[in-house]
């Protein structure tokens, strides 16, 4: 569903190029999880942001579906590391926009809201602004939001970096569940290893300077694991030191 053909990426600030990406030539298959790791820099979020059409690449090119990607579309949603949660509506009023796009009716808009506040963990901040709320609280509002989008492909940048273990082992599981269910197609930026294994299909390892590709490890897990039981399962920490 998506493939990436000789892409490269460089920056040019005030007369200094940096290359962020360099030579990623990969295919996702459609329900695919792919989980990507990497030294900081090393060009994960150029990456997504090539996928959501935020950035065209140098040279090579993104296919999405067939299509090469220029510019933004609706059918990607974007959990970028800034959670771009809208400053002026409460935390309800900011998961309802997505519902409020669609034109989901008010009651049922009301229901959809309550069990995703739930959801993250958040029900009682439905009043809150986004500048009331810790900087966990605010991605978990976020990711949320993402959820009500209900996109056909994920792209998450480290979405639960700033969540404390309950919560971020609450949002894996859920994350697991739905993009099984749903076939939902996952690029997920982590920088934890364990993560990156629990969930995926498959990771990606990118080395930096100039980023580009250096591992593509499969994870045959299967589609029925148990995010909290994998800690008992051999096959888990064989595949998590693999990694390293
Ligand atoms: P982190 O793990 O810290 O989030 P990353 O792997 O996501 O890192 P990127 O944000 O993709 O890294 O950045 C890769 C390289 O591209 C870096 O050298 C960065 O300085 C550069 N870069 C990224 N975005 C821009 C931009 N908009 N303008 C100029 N340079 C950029
Ligand atoms: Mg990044």
């Amino acid at each position: 569903v998506i493939s990436f053909r000789d892409v490269s990426k460089s920056f040019t600030v005030k007369g200094v190029t940096k290359q962020a990406s360099h030579s990623i030539n990969v295919d996702i298959q459609q329900g695919q999880v792919v989980t990507i790791i990497g030294p900081s820099g090393c060009g994960k979020s150029t990456l997504l942001n090539m996928v959501a059409g935020l950035f065209a690449p140098t040279t090579g090119e993104v296919v999405y579906r067939g299509e090469p990607v220029s510019g933004i579309n609706g059918r990607t949603g974007y959990m970028t590391q800034s959670d771009h949660l809208l400053p002026w509506r409460d935390v309800a009023s900011n998961i309802a926009t997505p519902l409020e796009i669609q034109g989901v009716p008010k009651a049922q808009r009301q229901a959809r809201i309550a069990e995703l506040m739930a959801l993250v963990g958040l029900t009682g901040n439905e009043k809150a602004y986004p500048s009331q709320l810790s900087g966990g609280m605010r991605k978990r509002a976020a990711l949320a939001r993402l959820l009500a989008y209900d996109p056909e492909t994920l792209l998450m940048d480290e979405p639960f970096a700033a969540l404390d273990a309950q919560l971020r082992l609450r949002m894996q599981t859920e994350l697991f569940k739905l993009s099984r269910q749903l076939k939902k197609t996952v690029l997920f930026v982590t920088h934890d290893l364990d993560e990156a294994v629990a969930l995926g299909d498959r990771c990606l390892i990118f080395s930096g300077r100039p980023g580009t590709i250096v591992r593509d490890v499969p994870i045959p897990l299967g589609d029925d694991r148990n995010i909290l039981q994998l800690r008992k399962d051999p096959r888990y920490h064989e595949l998590c030191g693999d990694l390293w």
